[in-house]
């Protein structure tokens, strides 16, 4: 899955933060990082995936990463299962160590684009410090979607195991029911997708992440409000590259080609 570092634990994370794995760092040099921001199940995965036709740089998501450490079952995959599976955040020790162990990946010299993190305000100062730190432009995308479609949304939801692409039965279905398109593998329902659960990860999000939005602001960081719903998936990502690149932020380095170039009609 993208992002992931399967079987390395949190002292192994840390271990990759020695002085000769930061040389690619540029203190004056932007380099471009998108937040995707928005409640569990507002197409935040499907977008990161999309976005690929007008940003470079991985797709960093802390959920992918937690649930490779899971199929693992190593150290982390054993503290964090429990907490996953009831729709809980994970500690923000954790998650701050994993992505600054993978920002500073020489892959993300080109841009990132971060997934489901930060999501409490302990993870955004976090994060703050690592963008100054590691020469990041921030930018936040914030999908807004409203949540009775998104409980609906969500139990209609198949993903890929093996590569984590996700489907929707209803607006994006596999090509074949129950089959990735991308590899073959039979589609699995995610334990965290059932209605209880969601209601938790919504209720979560409520009270630990949306107060981000606020931070945010605060701090100056761009911000990009679109409307997660009522659109297909293409259409949303093509409004989203559009936003990016007219707004002059990531000044056409980044841009893997124009944003309308590649959109399928
Ligand atoms: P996601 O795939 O982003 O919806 O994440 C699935 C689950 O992983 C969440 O419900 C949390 O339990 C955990 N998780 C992912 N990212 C974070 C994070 N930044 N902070 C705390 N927990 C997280």
């Amino acid at each position: 899955m993208k992002g992931s570092r399967p079987g390395r634990d949190a002292s192994a994370a840390a271990e990759v933060l020695r002085p000769n794995r930061l040389e690619a760092k540029t203190k004056t040099a932007s380099v471009p990082a998108v937040i995707l921001f928005g409640s569990p199940g507002s197409g935040k995965g499907t977008q990161a995936k999309l976005l690929r036709h007008c940003l470079q740089g991985p797709h960093i998501s802390t959920g992918d990463m937690l649930r490779t450490h899971i199929l693992a079952q190593d150290g982390i995959g054993q503290q964090t299962e429990r907490l996953i599976k009831s729709g809980k955040l994970v500690s923000d020790d954790l998650v701050n160590e994993l992505v600054e162990s993978r920002i500073v990946e020489p892959d993300c010299r080109s841009g990132i684009i971060l997934d489901g993190y930060p999501r409490t305000l302990n993870q955004a100062g976090v994060l703050r410090g690592m963008m100054a730190r590691y020469g990041f432009q921030p930018a936040v995308v914030h999908l807004m979607v409203d949540h009775e479609k998104i409980v609906a949304r969500l139990s209609g939801r198949r993903q890929c195991p093996v590569c984590g692409t996700l489907y929707s039965l209803k607006t994006n279905p596999p090509k074949i029911s129950g089959i990735c398109d991308l590899d073959g593998a039979t589609l699995v329902t995610r334990e965290d997708d059932r209605e209880s659960v969601i209601r938790e990860r919504l209720s979560q999000y409520e009270s630990q992440t949306r107060p981000l939005l606020n931070y945010f602001r605060e701090s100056g960081v761009p911000m990009f409000e679109i409307n997660g719903a009522g659109a297909t998936p293409d259409e949303i990502m093509r409004h989203i590259c559009d936003s990016l690149t007219s707004s002059g932020l990531f000044d056409g380095a980044n841009a893997v080609e124009g944003a309308n170039a590649s959109v399928t009609p």
